[in-house]
Parts: C-alpha cells; sequence; structure tokens
C-alpha cells in the first residue's frame, strides 16, 4: 500500500459573487510509497499551492481523494483535522514561521508540547536532530539572532521531531541565499536517505533537481514526470 494515494484530485475556487470560477487542479492522479522525496515544480500560478494546502488538509478538494497511510482525508471530521496534522504530518515553510518570543529550543518543543507530550520524551528525540541539523549552539538563542538558513534548520527539527509520516514543505529554499539552500537541500536528502517520506513544492529547478523524482505541473496537471538515475517514463 502507498503511503500517499492522490485520486482525481480537483480544486474549483468561485470568487465572492459566484460569477467566475478558477480550476485551480483539474485531475490530479499520483501515490507516494514510503521513504520517496518527490518535488512538485511548476510555475507560479500552475496550482502547487493549491495542491500542498489540500495534502495539508488546510483546505478540502471539490472532488477526489487524498488518502494517507489509509485514511482518506473526507473521513476525518473538521474538528479533528489539526490533531490528526499534528501526528501525521511535518510541515517547512519558504518564510519558516517560527514564533520570535520562543527560544530555537521551545519552537522545536512546540508541537510536542501542543500533543501533551513529556519533557524526558521531548529531550530524547531532540538530542538526534541536533546532531543533523546541526543546532546545537542554536538552542538557546531566538529567531532574530540566527540567520535564514539557521531558522529553516530549526524549522524542519521543529516537523521532525514529532516523527510524521509525511514531511510537506512549500518552497523551502525561497528565502534563502544559495549556500544557505544547498545546504537545506543536502539536509532533506540526508533526512530521506534515514527513511523520511517528503514532499517539496518548489519552482526552483536546482531544489527540484535534488529529490527522486520531479511532478510537473502546469495549469492544475500533473503533465509529467522524472526520476532521477535510471528510471524514467512520460506520464
Ligand atoms: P509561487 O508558486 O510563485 O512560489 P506562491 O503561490 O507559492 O507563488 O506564493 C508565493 C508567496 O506569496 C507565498 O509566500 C504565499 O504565501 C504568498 N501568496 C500567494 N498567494 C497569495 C495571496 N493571494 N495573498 C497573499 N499572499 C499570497
Ligand atoms: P502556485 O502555487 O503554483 O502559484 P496556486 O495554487 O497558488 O498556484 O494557484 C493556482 C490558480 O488558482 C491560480 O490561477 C490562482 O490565481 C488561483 N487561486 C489560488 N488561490 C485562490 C483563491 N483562494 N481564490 C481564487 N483563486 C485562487
Amino acid at each position: 500500500m502507498a503511503l500517499l494515494e492522490v485520486r482525481h484530485l480537483k480544486k474549483t475556487y468561485t470568487n465572492r459573487f459566484g460569477t467566475n470560477q478558477v480550476e485551480a487542479l483539474k485531475d490530479v492522479t499520483f501515490s507516494m510509497e514510503e521513504g520517496e522525496y518527490t518535488a512538485v515544480m511548476g510555475e507560479s500560478g500552475s496550482g502547487k499551492t493549491t495542491l500542498l494546502n489540500l495534502l495539508a488538509s488546510f483546505d478540502r478538494p471539490t472532488s477526489g481523494d487524498i488518502i494517507l497511510n489509509g485514511l482518506p482525508f473526507r473521513k476525518i471530521q473538521d474538528k479533528d483535522l489539526a490533531v490528526y496534522r499534528r501526528k501525521n504530518l511535518g510541515f517547512v515553510f519558504q518564510d519558516f514561521n517560527l514564533l520570535d518570543t520562543l527560544s530555537v529550543r521551545d519552537n522545536i518543543f512546540l508541537p510536542l508540547v501542543l500533543a501533551g507530550e513529556k519533557t524526558e520524551e521531548m529531550k530524547k528525540r531532540l538530542s538526534p536532530l541536533v546532531k543533523v541539523l546541526r543546532i546545537s549552539d542554536l538552542l538557546d538563542k531566538f529567531p532574530y539572532e540566527i540567520s535564514g538558513g539557521q531558522k529553516q534548520r530549526t524549522a524542519i527539527a521543529r516537523a521532525l521531531i514529532t516523527e510524521p509520516k509525511l514531511i510537506l514543505a512549500d518552497e523551502p529554499t525561497g528565502a534563502l541565499d544559495s549556500r544557505a539552500s544547498y545546504e537545506l537541500l543536502h539536509m532533506f536528502e540526508q533526512i530521506n536517505q534515514a527513511g523520511q517520506t517528503i514532499l517539496m513544492v518548489t519552482h526552483s529547478t536546482t531544489a527540484a533537481s535534488h529529490a527522486k523524482r520531479v511532478l510537473f505541473i502546469k495549469d492544475g496537471t500533473v503533465y509529467h514526470q522524472i526520476y532521477r538515475g535510471d528510471k524514467s517514463r512520460d506520464e
């Protein structure tokens, strides 16, 4: 069974007067196995953000299904979505979304605090992440005291600490200079090699080229996909 199945996903936005409709996603179907690292690539307006918002369960599709680990999102009630998300999904955003009033350590712990986790368990989970992400010197600092690349590493630690089934990354290199982008992409490859499933949305060819598989999206449709290495096929 695939970890993630996206079936005939469609999203139509209607303006507030009900007079104009935009088909942001037309008929998107793909699946991801556990341990995959997939990039969704497309130009501005192609539907990437819409797809990510649906996968994140921030928004509901007009039709079609998203099934994560055997559970269709449509079976989860709105009131249960926040808890579901916290347990199953990790998010890495372009603009980091760190809280300036919390230290780096407390930012990373926040999703576990919200889940009612014990301090001992939080510390146990943090220590391997500190090594991989090289953030030991940052833990007592505040977000406004660290660089963009350091913020993104903090955000990745916060995403990983809940041990999510799937990491969803939205233009994770978007606010980083080329060196920090390179480091982030290298880190994504490392955590993927350690078994983490990642889906990254990007319009950067450099970023996409680090993923094992790239889905190309245009006008709300996945029109092509490539596999890095020897596997290559047309959609
Ligand atoms: P691209 O695909 O070119 O990266 P995005 O749709 O991802 O464009 O948007 C780029 C940035 O603009 C993101 O940070 C997103 O949150 C923001 N953004 C996108 N649409 C809107 C909107 N309608 N209003 C305000 N901000 C938006
Ligand atoms: P991308 O992230 O690739 O830039 P989006 O998913 O943001 O693409 O947008 C896909 C299409 O849907 C665009 O035509 C955009 O204008 C439209 N769109 C996105 N969000 C909304 C919204 N909230 N209301 C109306 N149209 C939207």
